[in-house]
């Protein structure tokens, strides 16, 4: 297993600094959870949790005497985000909740480290590790990582009920780690709890869900979760997971928003559906509906006006489900030639080289007649694969008249 006080987050000044501030008052912090579990089996560690017996009030006082920028992310349940030039932690205050209701958690503060391993979900995410590299592992988390067991902390009933979100982390976490069968306990769990996903909120069930989704093989955990009866309290309107399948063949890099986009049948109300539950932002609903709701054909002849009018990720997208819909096994010297126009775009996206001014400087008046003017030149430039400079269009708009 990898030595962790060797990795370069560990090693960060950023990290350290933090960790010694946090202990001023000789109380151990630790690093806890994701980063731990990943780091331990060589997975790029991207966001970094830390606990601390410290209470909310304190570690904020700390950090902020020394210069450390805070952010009150969850104060009410001990989490406080650190800002270190530029580096992001989030800090927890040891806790345990005494209550829960399958959706929020009512929390006392704790100085006992083993009180807050055991609130957390899965045996691996239960670990911890100070700065002298012990690795903390009540649970025997670290052997459930190597096996690629998802192991709930506790009973799986109970802990799905404490917080319904747990079952869609189960499959997420499945989705990356596991190597051995599914707990069938924790399975027949997911199964029964399943119908109480719908009182989740959008926002915690789309965090997950995409993460799930831009794992290694999600057809396959999307398709369980099909076959267990679960997909169905999560979002309605989907269909089975082959054209996803075949999807992923194209991806230089995962995306779970295009994913999932090819999972929903293909009509407006769908869409409209999904984006509602899953409360998508105003840019992630754009690219949805660009995405799924497309129904021509990408070719040479319009990629440059599909670039300019929708942009390089849509287009990507509307090409990649259309080819994972008509089953195209590879992808031929037409297929490659439309990614290679894509990859120039992305690189070196082009602007259209004239505005109204130029046209109001031309004796234009505005006005309608101006518009249709201008957006005659801009089509006939993106016809002419956005090639024509300043002065081809300046000629063009001379020929209009
Ligand atoms: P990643 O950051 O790769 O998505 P993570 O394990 O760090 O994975 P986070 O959502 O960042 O996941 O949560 C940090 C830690 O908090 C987890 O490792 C786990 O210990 C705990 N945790 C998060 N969500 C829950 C939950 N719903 N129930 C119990 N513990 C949780
Ligand atoms: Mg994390």
């Amino acid at each position: 297993m990898i030595d962790i006080t060797s990795q370069d987050w560990f090693c960060d000044e950023r990290s350290q600094k933090v960790m010694h501030i946090l202990a001023s008052y000789g109380k151990e912090a630790r690093f806890v959870g994701g980063c731990v579990r990943d780091a331990l089996i060589g997975r790029a560690v991207h966001d970094i949790d830390i606990a601390t017996p410290e209470k909310p009030q304190v570690v904020e006082k700390l950090l902020q005497e020394n210069g450390i920028k805070t952010i009150p992310t969850g104060i009410e349940h001990g989490t406080i985000t650190a800002v270190c030039e530029g580096l992001v932690f989030e800090i927890t205050t040891l806790r345990s909740d005494v209550s829960t209701d399958g959706r929020r958690a009512t929390v006392v503060f704790s100085e006992d480290w083993l009180e807050d391993a055991a609130r957390r979900d899965f045996t691996f995410n239960a670990l911890s590790v100070g700065l002298d590299g012990v690795v903390h592992d009540p649970f025997d988390g670290v052997a459930d990582l190597q096996a690629g067991r998802v192991r709930f902390v506790g009973a799986p009933h109970q802990r799905i009920e404490e917080d319904y979100l747990r079952l869609l982390r189960f499959f997420r976490f499945s989705a990356y780690f596991a190597k051995a069968p599914m707990d069938g306990e924790a399975l027949q769990a997911c199964i029964e709890l399943a119908p109480k996903l719908s009182e989740l909120s959008g926002e915690r069930i789309t965090q997950e869900l995409l993460k799930l989704l831009s794992s290694p093989r999600p057809a396959k955990w999307i398709s369980l979760m099909h076959n267990f009866g679960i997909m169905a309290h999560l979002i309605t309107g989907t269909q089975d997971s082959h054209a996803l399948e075949m999807m992923c063949a194209f991806e230089d890099k995962p995306d779970g928003l295009r994913r999932l986009s090819i999972l929903l049948n293909k009509d407006a109300d769908t869409v409209e559906q999904v984006i509602d539950r899953l409360k998508l932002s105003k840019k992630q609903s754009k690219r949805l509906r660009a995405a799924r709701l497309y129904d021509g054909v990408i070719s040479m002849d319009n990629i440059f006006v599909q670039l300019y009018r929708f942009g390089a990720e849509t287009v990507q997208d509307r090409l990649f489900i259309y080819w994972a819909e008509k089953q195209f096994s590879g992808l031929g010297p037409a297929e490659q030639s439309l990614l290679h126009e894509i990859a120039q775009w992305k690189m070196d996206p082009k602007t259209f080289p004239l505005s109204g001014k130029d046209l109001l400087e031309r004796g234009f008046t505005s006005g309608p007649q101006m518009g249709e003017a201008l957006s005659c030149v801009e089509d006939w430039w993106c016809e002419n694969q956005c090639q024509p400079d300043r002065e081809a269009c300046l000629t063009f708009l001379a020929s209009l008249s």
